[in-house]
């Protein structure tokens, strides 16, 4: 197991705010980060967020509010680090492109791929192509059929002009045969084999990494041409390393957190896996610097069959989902209603379905009537442990391995946190079935004292247990559970997950 653990989300384009997608992503990284400083140590994992900033979509943007590119970006970065407090987001850092500490470390990166590469890794050439602006990508004329741009379906251009390339096709067998090497380098299973289908069926166009200054102003000037400035996904691409490390004077890269030792996670959505996949790990290699252990690329969030996006009006807000049915709900149902890695269905209905059925009735059930119990019975101190019968000793059991359970699940690179919430659940829903079938109140009546203490006392145990697997799933209400079920006394509050009926 390594012993430092480094996860990053992508660093969110703020041409517009923050939707669903961002905060799936962003729940998830925090999600396994809080679920690793558990086993490893605060000090030694590392979550990273941030904005990227620069390009031709922000410029366009900034223009249509009558802004400064830069007072554009400065306004929308506050939406996205506000909602990352509101969801309860532990990122240990917050990159922006825009800082001068990346804007330094780009050109450095740039420089040494110049300098060191003598023309073999970065060169000069003119380009003709068919360029979709708002989408900022170079298409080939099979590409972009009938003059359209695949991916948006607007008019591409004809554009000629001198710029500086990536000889990314150099790297292309290293590459596959990195991928083949290391199976959970990308995940899910299903997209790796896109990427090593991709790789191996066509030959890498080497990257145009430049943009010229007449034509685009807003981004990282290249240290060897002051017509140019660096194409946004080659700058945006080196937060991730410009946000933990430096280059030392003979253009070694020094990092605390992305080092042999380390496990290296980066979290995207499908729609830029490539840019992950294929083009940064031939940047870091060029740099001489290691790959990361896995870039793992999630699904979508569809509202009926369409992809939510702002052109067609059907984006939900996170904050108001957040507002309306609590953070922690809201953070459980992204991650428990559909795997990781699959597209997913999103509707309130589910949410609520979700909220009354799992929270409402399993978990928020199960910690009230155990406080009400206590209350009732011992005057809300916490009884001692007794002696069990068979089944609730398999029921502890059950708890007490619970968080190797869970562990053991998110361990893999493929992040399951659907199972790993279910097998919280059997526990739940374990101790749920016992309550049923002991029938407490009948051991009360018949004044079985023993029964009934090691009983209560087991369900705290359950409870403890739960409440430690669900901390990185939904930090708020382990707490809460934890302020209420204390070490010797109860301090019961109001249910947990009060029912919406609708
Ligand atoms: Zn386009």
């Amino acid at each position: 197991m390594a012993k430092k653990f480094y996860i990053t989300t992508p660093i969110y384009y703020v041409n517009a705010s923050p939707h669903i997608g961002h905060s799936y992503t962003t729940i998830a990284a925090d999600t396994l980060a809080r679920h690793m400083r558990a086993s490893l140590g605060d000090e030694n994992v590392w979550f990273l967020t941030g904005t990227d900033e620069h390009g031709q979509k922000i410029k366009r943007a900034a223009d249509d509010q009558s802004l400064s590119p830069q007072e554009f970006v400065d306004k929308v970065v506050v939406q996205f680090k506000d909602l990352w407090v509101k969801l309860g987001i532990s990122n240990n850092d917050f990159i922006r492109t825009t800082e001068d500490r990346h804007i330094v470390f780009v050109q450095k990166a740039l420089e040494i791929l110049y300098n060191d590469g003598k023309g073999d890794i970065i060169y000069k050439d003119n380009y003709e192509g068919l360029y979709c602006t708002p989408c900022e990508t170079f298409w080939t004329p099979m590409q972009a059929e009938g003059q359209l741009c695949p991916d948006c379906k607007r008019p591409v251009e004809k554009i000629s002009e001198v710029n500086y390339f990536f000889r990314t096709s150099k790297y292309q067998q290293w590459l596959i045969d990195h991928i083949r090497k290391n199976p959970f380098f990308i995940r899910p299973e299903v997209r790796r084999n896109e990427v090593l289908s991709f790789l191996t069926l066509n030959p890498l166009n080497d990257l145009c990494i430049s943009r010229p200054r007449e034509r685009l102003n807003w981004g990282i000037p290249l240290p060897f041409s002051q017509d140019h400035v660096a194409y946004v996904w080659f700058d945006a691409l080196i937060n991730y390393i410009s946000a933990v490390g430096a280059f030392d004077e003979k253009g070694n890269y020094r990092s605390a957190w992305w080092q042999d030792d380390s496990q290296v996670v980066h979290l995207v959505g499908k729609d830029i896996l490539r840019h992950h996949a294929v083009y940064w790990p031939i940047m870091l290699h060029a740099l001489g610097i290691r790959p990361p252990d896995t870039i793992f690329a999630h699904g979508w969030w569809l509202m009926g069959e369409n992809k939510m996006s702002k052109s067609r009006g059907n984006v939900a807000s996170p904050l108001e989902m957040a507002d309306k049915y609590g953070v922690d709900t809201y953070r459980y149902f992204l991650l428990r209603d559909v795997p990781f890695g699959l597209d997913g269905n999103f509707s309130e209905d589910a949410i609520i379905r979700r909220f009354n059925a799992d929270l409402a009735n399993d978990l928020g059930n199960l910690v009230f009537r155990t406080l009400t119990m206590i209350e009732k019975y011992y005057g809300g101190v916490v009884p001692e442990q007794g002696t069990l019968d068979e089944k609730g000793r398999y029921i502890a059991s059950e708890a007490k391995d619970l968080h190797e359970h869970v562990a053991a699940i998110l361990g893999v690179a493929d992040f399951d946190f659907g199972s790993a919430l279910e097998k919280i659940w059997e526990v739940i829903n374990l101790a749920n079935k016992y309550v049923e079938e002991t029938k407490p109140w009948n051991l009360a009546k018949e004044n079985k004292v023993k029964e009934l203490e090691a009983f209560i006392r087991l369900l705290v145990e359950v409870i403890r247990q739960v409440d430690i697997c669900l901390y990185p799933f939904m930090p708020r209400t382990a707490e809460s559970i934890r302020g209420q079920i204390g070490e010797k006394m109860i301090s019961k509050g109001n249910p947990l997950f009060p029912r919406i009926n609708l």
